[in-house]
């Protein structure tokens, strides 16, 4: 789960890591008011799931009020990376006198957070790590143990060789590895953490992700979720509790369990194609998910081919049939679908398909996926 900048600087208070004041807004009169509440000069920035809000035109500097009632009338309703930008947040305008990044991932090969800091911080900062991957250092930390003081100080001070300033910043540093031990975050990062002219450390920016399976311990991070951010297929699908993951091929996927969809994705792969996504149906077989499944992956352009995989089990043959016929009748799909079908009522399932135009049947895996390929590719 992905939270705005504005929720994720509460987290960093939460955690004792200093960040410039703000306040949210949704309407360019608000930020006019807000930025009077202030006074002085304003950064104005939109609140959308997405990196890169500065390079897009998505942060901008005003000088009073009236200024920022204009740039938040540009900034309000904008699109960043497919995301329409319905809040901003205020904030006053600081002075920069350097930009730092300060990031934790979880390294999942590593099975270990994974710390990466720079001394050069800022909008380039993926364009740093691909042209001067050096300047980016690298620490594994282990979160039973957390971050030790010495180990911040020493990581801080390869990023800033002035001690006042190196040790404000491996104490945030600290403090992020606290909080992203105890947010069970996939992702936390400051960037840029910035220098003031009078050589005070704050950070600027927030990004954090929270791992879904974490979210059940985590309640005050679930509350902010926001649904009007999310992307429109992610929403629908986790409505109806469908597993659901965007991928870039041509054949979309529609398997219940999360085993069966991997392997159905290995063979499809296997067969030559690509998948168009990971779709977990789940166990139980509530028609309206198959309904769901099919109006999300439809909306994908890049899909030529539907393929089927159940196994039934819980999951009865003959609900996903009824589901799959209640969908093709309700969104008009055109594309080919292959469909095997195997396990609970899964002669009735047949027998209901019977007369369904436009469906392929298949026996095994193999032949299905086979069939979907050579559709997909046709
Ligand atoms: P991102 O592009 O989505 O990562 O958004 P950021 O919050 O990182 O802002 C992008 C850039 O805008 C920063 O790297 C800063 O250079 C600039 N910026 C943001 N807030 C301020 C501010 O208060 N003062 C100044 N001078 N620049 C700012
Ligand atoms: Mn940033």
């Amino acid at each position: 789960m992905n939270v705005h900048e504005y929720q994720a600087k509460e987290v960093w208070k939460s955690f004792g890591i200093p960040v410039p004041p703000g306040e949210v807004a949704t309407t360019a009169a608000e930020v006019e008011a807000i930025a009077r509440k202030l006074g002085g000069q304003v950064v104005v920035k939109a609140q959308v799931h997405s990196g890169g809000r500065g390079k897009a035109g998505g942060v901008k500097l005003a000088a009073n009020p009236a200024e920022a009632r204009e740039k938040a009338e540009k900034i309000l309703g904008m699109e960043i990376q497919g995301l329409r930008v319905n809040k901003v947040l205020v904030a006053p305008a600081l002075d920069i006198a350097h930009e730092y990044y300060l990031g934790i991932v979880l390294d999942r090969k590593a099975q270990l957070p994974l710390i990466m800091i720079s001394r050069e911080g800022g909008i380039d900062i993926e364009e740093v790590a691909r042209t001067n991957p050096a300047a980016l250092v690298k620490f594994h930390f282990d979160p039973t143990v957390g971050l030790r003081p010495f180990e911040a100080r020493r990581l801080a001070l390869a990023i800033e060789p002035k001690p006042e300033v190196a040790f404000q910043i491996a104490a945030i540093l600290q403090k992020l590895a606290v909080a992203f031990c105890k947010s069970d975050a996939t992702l936390a990062e400051i960037n840029p953490l910035i220098k003031t002219p009078a050589g005070e450390v704050l950070a600027l920016d927030a990004k954090l992700n929270v791992d879904d399976n974490g979210l059940f311990r985590q309640k005050t991070i679930e509350a902010m979720r926001d649904l009007t951010a999310e992307h429109q297929e992610d929403r629908e699908a986790r409505e109806v509790g469908l597993s659901y993951i965007k991928l870039e091929g041509e054949i979309g996927c529609v398997v219940n369990g999360a085993g069966l969809a991997m392997a159905t994705m290995d063979l499809v792969k296997f067969f030559g194609g690509q998948p168009a996504n990971f779709l977990d149906i789940g166990g139980s077989s509530d028609p309206k998910k198959v309904v769901t499944a099919i109006r999300i992956i439809t909306r994908d352009p890049k899909v030529r081919a539907i393929l089927f995989n159940i196994f039934g089990g819980i999951t009865r043959c003959d609900d996903v049939a009824r589901g799959l016929i209640q969908a093709v009748a309700e969104t008009g799909v055109k594309l080919p679908i292959v469909i095997r079908l195997t396990g609970t009522n899964e002669a009735e399932a047949r027998e209901l398909l019977k007369s369904q135009p436009g469906l392929t049947p298949a026996e095994s895996m193999d032949e299905a996926v086979k069939k979907a390929v050579e559709l997909a590719q046709a």
